[in-house]
Protein backbone atom coordinates (compact mmCIF):
# COMPACT_ATOMS: atom_id res chain seq x y z
CA UNK A 1 0.00 0.00 0.00
CA UNK A 2 1.47 3.34 -0.82
CA UNK A 3 2.08 5.56 2.15
CA UNK A 4 1.84 2.84 4.59
CA UNK A 5 4.61 0.63 5.86
CA UNK A 6 3.33 -2.50 7.08
CA UNK A 7 5.65 -4.08 9.90
CA UNK A 8 2.92 -6.33 11.22
CA UNK A 9 0.12 -7.91 9.68
CA UNK A 10 -2.43 -6.50 12.45
CA UNK A 11 -1.57 -3.00 11.32
CA UNK A 12 -3.29 -3.51 7.31
CA UNK A 13 -7.08 -3.35 9.00
CA UNK A 14 -5.85 -0.45 10.89
CA UNK A 15 -5.75 1.75 7.77
CA UNK A 16 -7.59 2.57 5.01
CA UNK A 17 -6.13 2.11 1.18
CA UNK A 18 -8.48 3.91 -0.39
CA UNK A 19 -8.42 7.19 2.32
CA UNK A 20 -5.46 9.25 1.17
CA UNK A 21 -3.32 11.58 2.91
CA UNK A 22 -5.03 15.02 2.80
CA UNK A 23 -3.51 18.27 3.30
CA UNK A 24 -6.11 20.51 5.23
CA UNK A 25 -4.04 24.31 5.33
CA UNK A 26 -0.65 24.83 5.39
CA UNK A 27 1.44 27.82 6.02
CA UNK A 28 2.34 27.73 9.54
CA UNK A 29 5.43 27.76 10.78
CA UNK A 30 5.28 24.79 13.19
CA UNK A 31 2.00 23.13 14.12
CA UNK A 32 1.23 22.09 17.32
CA UNK A 33 -1.51 21.21 20.25
CA UNK A 34 -4.41 19.59 17.97
CA UNK A 35 -7.34 18.95 20.09
CA UNK A 36 -11.10 17.96 18.57
CA UNK A 37 -14.43 19.75 19.66
CA UNK A 38 -16.64 17.09 18.29
CA UNK A 39 -19.62 18.79 19.64
CA UNK A 40 -18.41 22.00 17.12
CA UNK A 41 -17.22 19.99 14.45
CA UNK A 42 -14.08 21.94 14.68
CA UNK A 43 -10.14 21.11 15.53
CA UNK A 44 -8.00 23.98 17.20
CA UNK A 45 -4.12 23.69 16.93
CA UNK A 46 -1.23 26.00 17.68
CA UNK A 47 1.21 27.39 15.13
CA UNK A 48 3.64 27.98 17.95
CA UNK A 49 5.97 30.38 16.52
CA UNK A 50 3.59 32.27 14.81
CA UNK A 51 1.99 32.55 18.66
CA UNK A 52 -1.70 32.21 17.17
CA UNK A 53 -3.78 29.21 17.87
CA UNK A 54 -5.88 28.25 14.35
CA UNK A 55 -9.38 26.54 13.97
CA UNK A 56 -10.45 24.07 11.46
CA UNK A 57 -13.27 22.84 10.11
CA UNK A 58 -14.66 21.08 7.58
CA UNK A 59 -17.38 23.48 6.71
CA UNK A 60 -15.54 26.88 7.90
CA UNK A 61 -12.37 25.96 6.77
CA UNK A 62 -9.58 27.50 8.32
CA UNK A 63 -9.42 30.63 10.76
CA UNK A 64 -7.58 32.29 13.99
CA UNK A 65 -9.04 31.02 16.93
CA UNK A 66 -6.74 33.30 18.86
CA UNK A 67 -3.94 35.95 18.38
CA UNK A 68 -1.49 36.32 20.64
CA UNK A 69 -1.58 33.12 22.23
CA UNK A 70 0.70 33.34 24.72
CA UNK A 71 2.82 30.95 22.60
CA UNK A 72 0.29 28.06 23.39
CA UNK A 73 1.98 24.62 22.35
CA UNK A 74 -0.30 21.46 23.60
CA UNK A 75 -3.94 21.65 23.79
CA UNK A 76 -6.78 19.15 25.65
CA UNK A 77 -10.23 19.52 27.35
CA UNK A 78 -11.33 18.90 30.70
CA UNK A 79 -14.33 16.98 31.65
CA UNK A 80 -16.94 19.90 31.05
CA UNK A 81 -15.69 20.24 27.46
CA UNK A 82 -13.56 23.55 28.12
CA UNK A 83 -10.16 23.93 26.51
CA UNK A 84 -7.06 23.56 28.46
CA UNK A 85 -3.64 25.19 26.95
CA UNK A 86 -0.18 25.13 28.02
CA UNK A 87 1.66 28.34 27.31
CA UNK A 88 5.45 28.75 27.23
CA UNK A 89 5.33 32.55 26.89
CA UNK A 90 3.27 32.33 30.21
CA UNK A 91 4.88 29.61 31.73
CA UNK A 92 1.41 28.17 33.05
CA UNK A 93 -1.36 26.01 31.98
CA UNK A 94 -4.79 27.75 31.43
CA UNK A 95 -8.47 27.20 30.95
CA UNK A 96 -10.55 29.03 28.62
CA UNK A 97 -13.73 29.12 30.02
CA UNK A 98 -17.13 29.11 28.09
CA UNK A 99 -17.46 32.50 27.70
CA UNK A 100 -13.88 33.05 26.45
CA UNK A 101 -12.02 34.11 29.80
CA UNK A 102 -8.84 32.71 30.33
CA UNK A 103 -7.91 31.06 33.78
CA UNK A 104 -4.16 30.31 35.16
CA UNK A 105 -4.45 26.99 36.34
CA UNK A 106 -1.25 26.90 37.50
CA UNK A 107 2.14 28.89 37.23
CA UNK A 108 4.59 27.63 39.81
CA UNK A 109 5.13 24.72 42.01
CA UNK A 110 7.14 25.66 45.67
CA UNK A 111 6.71 29.19 44.88
CA UNK A 112 9.46 29.04 41.85
CA UNK A 113 7.93 29.40 37.83
CA UNK A 114 7.75 26.34 35.68
CA UNK A 115 9.12 26.39 32.92
CA UNK A 116 7.04 26.15 29.64
CA UNK A 117 4.40 23.43 29.87
CA UNK A 118 4.67 21.58 26.51
CA UNK A 119 1.79 19.24 26.79
CA UNK A 120 -1.52 18.35 28.27
CA UNK A 121 -4.10 15.40 29.59
CA UNK A 122 -7.01 15.45 31.38
CA UNK A 123 -8.12 12.50 33.60
CA UNK A 124 -11.23 10.65 33.60
CA UNK A 125 -11.41 12.01 37.79
CA UNK A 126 -10.67 15.80 36.50
CA UNK A 127 -6.97 16.07 37.37
CA UNK A 128 -4.83 17.72 34.43
CA UNK A 129 -1.27 16.04 33.88
CA UNK A 130 0.92 18.11 31.80
CA UNK A 131 4.60 17.91 31.01
CA UNK A 132 6.98 21.04 31.79
CA UNK A 133 10.54 20.53 30.11
CA UNK A 134 12.37 24.11 29.87
CA UNK A 135 12.23 24.24 25.33
CA UNK A 136 9.67 27.02 25.38
CA UNK A 137 12.17 29.26 27.50
CA UNK A 138 15.47 28.32 25.29
CA UNK A 139 14.86 30.21 22.38
CA UNK A 140 13.11 33.08 21.37
CA UNK A 141 11.47 31.63 18.52
CA UNK A 142 8.70 29.27 20.89
CA UNK A 143 8.01 31.70 23.54
CA UNK A 144 11.08 34.03 24.48
CA UNK A 145 14.67 33.36 25.94
CA UNK A 146 14.04 32.80 30.37
CA UNK A 147 15.93 31.64 32.76
CA UNK A 148 14.36 27.74 34.38
CA UNK A 149 13.81 28.30 37.97
CA UNK A 150 13.10 24.36 38.10
CA UNK A 151 13.61 20.68 36.55
CA UNK A 152 11.90 19.61 33.76
CA UNK A 153 9.32 17.58 35.22
CA UNK A 154 5.40 15.68 35.03
CA UNK A 155 2.40 17.67 36.72
CA UNK A 156 -0.24 16.74 38.19
CA UNK A 157 -3.03 19.32 39.33
CA UNK A 158 -6.25 18.69 41.06
CA UNK A 159 -8.36 21.96 40.16
CA UNK A 160 -10.90 21.21 42.94
CA UNK A 161 -8.42 21.23 45.55
CA UNK A 162 -6.09 23.69 43.87
CA UNK A 163 -3.46 20.82 44.83
CA UNK A 164 -0.30 20.62 42.34
CA UNK A 165 1.88 17.28 42.40
CA UNK A 166 4.83 15.85 41.23
CA UNK A 167 4.21 12.60 39.42
CA UNK A 168 7.63 11.92 37.48
CA UNK A 169 10.81 13.62 37.41
CA UNK A 170 12.97 11.04 36.08
CA UNK A 171 13.08 12.32 32.30
CA UNK A 172 15.27 14.19 30.22
CA UNK A 173 12.33 16.52 28.16
CA UNK A 174 9.13 15.11 29.20
CA UNK A 175 7.07 16.15 26.35
CA UNK A 176 3.75 14.60 25.24
CA UNK A 177 1.64 12.43 27.41
CA UNK A 178 -1.36 10.24 27.47
CA UNK A 179 -3.92 7.60 29.39
CA UNK A 180 -4.49 4.37 28.04
CA UNK A 181 -7.84 4.00 27.44
CA UNK A 182 -8.63 2.33 30.90
CA UNK A 183 -6.22 4.87 32.62
CA UNK A 184 -3.79 2.17 33.72
CA UNK A 185 -1.45 3.47 32.48
CA UNK A 186 0.50 6.79 31.34
CA UNK A 187 2.81 6.56 28.39
CA UNK A 188 5.44 9.74 28.36
CA UNK A 189 7.37 10.65 25.88
CA UNK A 190 11.08 11.78 27.01
CA UNK A 191 12.94 13.66 24.22
CA UNK A 192 15.88 14.88 25.97
CA UNK A 193 18.22 17.85 26.22
CA UNK A 194 17.68 20.16 23.49
CA UNK A 195 21.17 21.36 21.90
CA UNK A 196 22.56 17.90 23.51
CA UNK A 197 24.32 15.85 20.74
CA UNK A 198 22.81 12.90 20.86
CA UNK A 199 19.79 13.37 22.72
CA UNK A 200 17.48 10.55 24.88
CA UNK A 201 14.60 10.00 22.66
CA UNK A 202 12.05 7.38 23.31
CA UNK A 203 8.78 6.65 24.95
CA UNK A 204 8.55 5.82 28.35
CA UNK A 205 5.60 3.78 30.51
CA UNK A 206 4.48 4.06 34.28
CA UNK A 207 1.83 1.97 35.88
CA UNK A 208 -0.59 4.84 37.14
CA UNK A 209 -2.82 3.05 39.94
CA UNK A 210 -6.82 4.11 40.45
CA UNK A 211 -5.54 6.86 43.09
CA UNK A 212 -3.33 8.77 40.44
CA UNK A 213 -0.24 7.32 41.47
CA UNK A 214 2.89 6.58 38.88
CA UNK A 215 4.69 3.89 39.70
CA UNK A 216 8.69 3.45 38.74
CA UNK A 217 8.23 3.86 34.64
CA UNK A 218 10.25 1.70 31.94
CA UNK A 219 11.30 2.41 28.51
CA UNK A 220 8.24 1.58 26.69
CA UNK A 221 9.58 2.15 22.69
CA UNK A 222 12.07 3.97 20.90
CA UNK A 223 11.01 5.16 18.15
CA UNK A 224 12.98 4.59 14.64
CA UNK A 225 12.83 7.71 12.91
CA UNK A 226 13.14 11.52 14.14
CA UNK A 227 11.38 11.35 17.84
CA UNK A 228 7.77 10.53 19.52
CA UNK A 229 6.70 14.70 20.52
CA UNK A 230 2.87 14.03 20.91
CA UNK A 231 0.71 10.95 20.89
CA UNK A 232 -2.59 9.52 21.55
CA UNK A 233 -4.56 6.03 21.80
CA UNK A 234 -7.11 3.98 19.72
CA UNK A 235 -10.13 2.63 21.74
CA UNK A 236 -8.19 -0.72 22.02
CA UNK A 237 -4.95 0.86 23.36
CA UNK A 238 -2.40 1.19 20.39
CA UNK A 239 -0.37 4.26 20.57
CA UNK A 240 -0.21 6.42 17.59
CA UNK A 241 2.96 8.35 17.76
CA UNK A 242 4.46 11.34 15.72
CA UNK A 243 7.71 10.42 14.38
CA UNK A 244 10.25 11.80 11.47
CA UNK A 245 8.64 10.40 8.86
CA UNK A 246 4.92 9.99 9.64
CA UNK A 247 2.64 8.32 12.48
CA UNK A 248 3.79 5.26 14.21
CA UNK A 249 1.57 2.75 14.94
CA UNK A 250 2.45 1.06 18.51
CA UNK A 251 0.41 -2.14 20.16
CA UNK A 252 0.83 -2.43 24.07
CA UNK A 253 3.53 -4.40 24.38
CA UNK A 254 5.81 -1.85 22.49
CA UNK A 255 6.24 -3.14 19.57
CA UNK A 256 5.78 -1.62 16.14
CA UNK A 257 2.93 -2.54 13.85
CA UNK A 258 3.22 0.13 11.21
CA UNK A 259 3.87 3.30 10.16
CA UNK A 260 1.80 6.14 7.92
CA UNK A 261 4.33 8.12 5.89
CA UNK A 262 4.12 11.61 5.49
CA UNK A 263 5.89 14.58 4.02
CA UNK A 264 7.89 15.99 6.68
CA UNK A 265 7.80 15.66 10.47
CA UNK A 266 5.26 15.05 12.46
CA UNK A 267 5.27 16.72 15.73
CA UNK A 268 1.56 15.66 17.32
CA UNK A 269 -1.93 14.62 16.50
CA UNK A 270 -5.44 13.80 17.33
CA UNK A 271 -8.57 11.87 16.32
CA UNK A 272 -11.19 13.75 15.61
CA UNK A 273 -14.46 13.75 12.63
CA UNK A 274 -17.26 11.39 12.78
CA UNK A 275 -16.66 8.23 15.42
CA UNK A 276 -13.25 9.49 16.28
CA UNK A 277 -11.97 7.81 12.79
CA UNK A 278 -9.76 10.58 11.27
CA UNK A 279 -6.54 11.67 12.06
CA UNK A 280 -5.45 15.22 11.96
CA UNK A 281 -1.31 15.44 12.16
CA UNK A 282 0.33 18.58 12.36
CA UNK A 283 3.09 18.26 10.09
CA UNK A 284 5.46 20.32 10.84
CA UNK A 285 3.85 23.54 8.51
CA UNK A 286 0.56 21.84 7.72
CA UNK A 287 -2.25 20.49 8.79
CA UNK A 288 -3.00 16.91 7.45
CA UNK A 289 -5.79 14.42 8.09
CA UNK A 290 -6.37 10.64 7.09
CA UNK A 291 -8.68 8.34 7.91
CA UNK A 292 -8.08 5.72 9.62
CA UNK A 293 -9.99 2.25 10.07
CA UNK A 294 -9.67 2.42 14.16
CA UNK A 295 -11.21 5.17 16.68
CA UNK A 296 -9.37 7.14 18.99
CA UNK A 297 -10.02 6.45 22.67
CA UNK A 298 -12.76 8.69 23.86
CA UNK A 299 -11.14 11.43 25.82
CA UNK A 300 -14.45 14.06 27.18
MG1 LIG B 1 5.36 18.47 22.44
Amino acid sequence: MDGFEIHDPRFASFVLPNAPLETLAEGFRWCEGPVWFGDRDELLFSDLPNDRVMRWSERGGLSVFREPAGFENGHARDREGRLLSCSHRGRCITRTEFDGRITVLADRHGGKRLNSPNDIVCKSDGTIWFTDPPYGIQTDYEGGKQASELPARVYRLDPARGRLDIVADDLQGPNGLCFSPDESRLYIAESGLQFAPDPVRHLRVYACDATGNLAKGRIFHKVDKGFSDGFRCDEDGHVWSSAGDGVHCIDPSGALLGKILTPATVSNLAFGGRNRARLFLCVSHALMAVSVNVRGARLV
